[in-house]
């Protein structure tokens, strides 16, 4: 298997190899990006004094507002150079622009390539795509060329339609998926209702993108269970962002996803942006390596996780990323309870006849905020009702309010035109 020689290093060794680069990259950064180039001289930021990782806590950090605001000044090559132009999801505001040259395309296939071979795939593996190359999407294509590289072969199905996905299984024989999870469900699903003997396909794995499979302890949480119950193949979650252009994946031992020393530098940050203490969720903060078009320092992702520095049964010495906890800017505060979306999906993943769902919060009257439920069922019924109260009652000590629709309809407000995820949260606060 391979495993790049820096991810088995002494902590300290990995320090000092990632901060020769980030040395390389201040530099760059001067030279080339009117963004950093004047953000330097407004913070009065001296890069000479930048010297060790620990030195970074000097330099402001880059919010998403900086890029929606200031988006092609991040721009460090002239616009011929440029070969792939894609943008954000824009889950969270308006989508940002990444323009990407032969150089940043490269280095996307060796991040895949580390990052799928950490997920034990082999030159001999068949991958299953099973999300779009298109649509302006940075991951499809990444996933593509890593697999080139890696050697393994690919199908591109895109999203959806389980029957082209189970005729493609059929007659290609791929040993991988690569889905988002709950995908997997609707497979299952279609496969019991058209007889399809799914456990016994040439599937052995998937690798999991987009939404979390595993508990903070990295036990399966209700979704990942709920697919392994069903289909016993092996899970590997994925963690990534267009911004970072960096994965995080699981190992076969599946304890969190770990960090590439050679792609991006990576720190987690309380809410005064202190570092914070492995095992205390962070926000996790990037700066990446060897990207030529449009590098980030500092860069705060807005999602909140924990970080684990133990070596891993698989040899790795590098920090593990645990399951992305919640969006800073989706933090809910409920009658005096602080929640992030995730931990309501969990509950509802885990009731029987709920079939979908899509999650809204607004702020009250009094400042607090307000969460409505809805939920697509097909035997809509007081008893079901009461399930799922007491079940949040339960896990959450609070029971947001709860409406129900039909299935079709839920699906319907998920997939908005131009949506590549489906949206279970709707955010009316700001
Ligand atoms: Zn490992």
């Amino acid at each position: 298997m391979l495993i790049p020689k820096i991810e088995t290093q002494a902590q300290a060794d990995i320090k000092l190899y990632q901060e020769g680069k980030l040395k390389g990259l201040l530099n760059y950064l001067q030279e080339n990006s009117i963004f950093y180039q004047r953000f330097f001289k407004t913070h009065k930021v001296d890069i000479s004094k930048i010297n060790t990782l620990d030195d970074l806590v000097h330099i402001p950090t880059t919010s998403k507002d900086d890029l929606q605001k200031h988006n092609m000044d991040f721009l460090c090559v002239k616009p011929k150079k440029v070969i792939d132009y894609l943008t954000t999801s824009g889950t969270s505001g308006e989508p940002v622009v990444f323009a990407e040259t032969e150089k940043d395309l490269q280095r996307l296939a060796y991040n895949e390539y580390i990052s799928f071979a950490c997920a034990t795939a082999r030159a001999d593996d068949i991958f299953q795509l099973m999300v779009t190359l298109d649509r302006r999407f940075m991951a499809g294509m990444a996933y593509y060329e890593g697999i080139r590289k890696l050697g393994g072969a690919i199908v591109r199905v895109g999203p959806g339609n389980p029957g082209l996905q189970f005729d493609t299984i059929e007659r290609i024989k791929p040993t991988a998926l690569v889905t988002v999870p709950s995908f997997l469900l609707k497979l299952v699903e279609y496969a019991e209702k058209n007889n399809i003997d799914y456990k016994n396909s040439s599937i052995t794995k998937a690798i999991c993108i987009g939404e979390s499979i595993r508990n903070e302890d990295f036990s399966l949480n209700k979704l990942g269970q709920r697919i392994k119950d069903k289909w016993d193949i092996q899970l590997f979650s994925t963690y990534a962002s267009t911004e970072m252009g960096t994965a995080f994946t699981d190992c076969q031992f599946g304890k969190g996803g770990h960090h590439h020393p050679e792609m991006i530098i990576v720190e987690f940050l309380d809410e005064n942006e202190k570092p914070v203490k492995p095992g205390t969720p962070g926000e996790v903060t990037i700066t990446t390596l060897g990207v030529e078009g449009m590098p980030l320092l500092r860069f705060k992702t807005g999602d909140i996780c924990n970080h684990h520095t133990e070596k891993c049964e698989c040899g790795r010495t590098t920090t593990r990323l645990g399951p992305v906890i919640g969006r800073k800017n989706q933090m809910i505060k409920y009658k005096g309870t602080t929640l992030y979306p995730p931990a309501l999906y969990d509950v509802l993943n885990d009731i029987e006849g709920v079939e979908n769902y899509i999650v809204l919060v607004d702020k009250n009257t009094i400042g607090t905020d307000d969460i409505q439920i809805r939920i697509g069922a097909n035997n809509i019924s007081e008893k079901l009702e009461k399930l799922i109260k007491d079940s949040f009652r339960t896990k959450l000590r609070v029971a947001p309010s709860v409406a129900f629709y039909a299935p079709s309809e839920i699906s319907k407000m998920q997939f908005p035109d131009m949506s590549r995820k489906p949206v279970t949260f709707v955010d009316n606060r700001v």
